[in-house]
């Protein structure tokens, strides 16, 4: 009869988005992956660094796996273990271009700090997915895909600002009688000039053609993004907004965040 070869079986598999990549002594990895079926982990590679071959192009920045991986046999020994991971999908589109690579790096250090360990997130790996496929394809351009992906965020982790009404009197966007709306970043809302009495420090003043555009976004389905049709004002003022709103929010700078600012300066 013929003879099986022994397998370890894994404790689980799945999809997997690598957010991040630290050196642990000499041989090995931890990588924090965004999965599909267990949200954000962090796993050892052992050996890895010894496996470039083997590992090549898998363990970079957004790039998508199919991973295995086994609970360590005694609880104290800590890590998950990253047993095998096969890629699935490089998005080399993305990595040749600095502006793509500066707005998916941002994305994914915006969720590796915001996403607790463990817990299933399959509506923010979904959104993750779609915006690095469009980013990588050009469906969707990266301005918009910026917006699009913060705007969803926000939504999917309940602290959408409100961009439909002045909070204090309810009154719609639509009947607001002035062009420019002040945003408060504490309430994370807009405040009608009949409300507003003086400027917080944690507020700017958006245009409200930006605002109700950002608002179609947050009711639009994702599917249907390759329709939105921006002004190019507006999807600076936009961006303006949401990337002061989202870390003063989280409560922390992004580094990511900071390079994509820089080299926008020098376009
Ligand atoms: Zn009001």
């Amino acid at each position: 009869m013929e003879r099986l070869p022994v397998l370890s079986i894994p404790d689980f598999s799945t999809n997997a988005i690598l957010l991040k990549k630290i050196e642990f002594g000499d041989h090995d990895f931890i990588i924090s992956f965004l999965t599909e079926s267990n949200g954000k982990i962090s796993v050892i590679a052992k050996n890895a660094k010894k496996s470039i071959k083997r590992f090549s192009g898998h363990f970079d920045l957004f790039c998508l796996n199919h991973i295995q991986c086994s609970f360590p046999k005694k609880k104290k020994d800590g890590l998950t273990i990253l047993t095998k991971s096969d890629l699935e999908e490089g998005f080399a589109n993305i990595r040749y271009d600095v502006f793509k690579t500066a707005y998916a790096s941002f994305w994914i250090e915006m969720l590796y700090f915001y996403l607790e360990e463990n817990k299933p997130q399959s509506d923010i790996y979904d959104l993750l997915l779609f915006a690095i496929k469009a980013l990588n394809s050009d469906t969707i351009s990266k301005e918009v895909l910026n917006l699009l992906f913060q705007i969803k965020f926000m939504s999917i982790a309940g602290f959408s600002p409100n961009l439909e009404n002045c909070n204090k009197c309810q009154t719609v966007i639509d009947d607001f009688q002035q062009k420019n709306i002040t945003f408060d970043f504490k309430e994370g809302e807009i405040i009608c000039k009949n409300c507003f009495n003086k400027k917080s420090k944690h507020s700017m003043t958006v245009s409200k053609g930006t605002l109700k555009q950002l608002f179609w976004i947050n009711n639009t389905d994702i599917k249907k993004a390759d329709r939105i049709k921006f002004s190019s004002y507006a999807i600076k003022e936009g961006a303006v907004l949401l990337e002061a709103f989202i870390p003063f929010h989280i409560g922390r700078d992004f580094k990511s965040l900071q390079f994509l600012k820089s080299i926008r300066q020098t376009k």
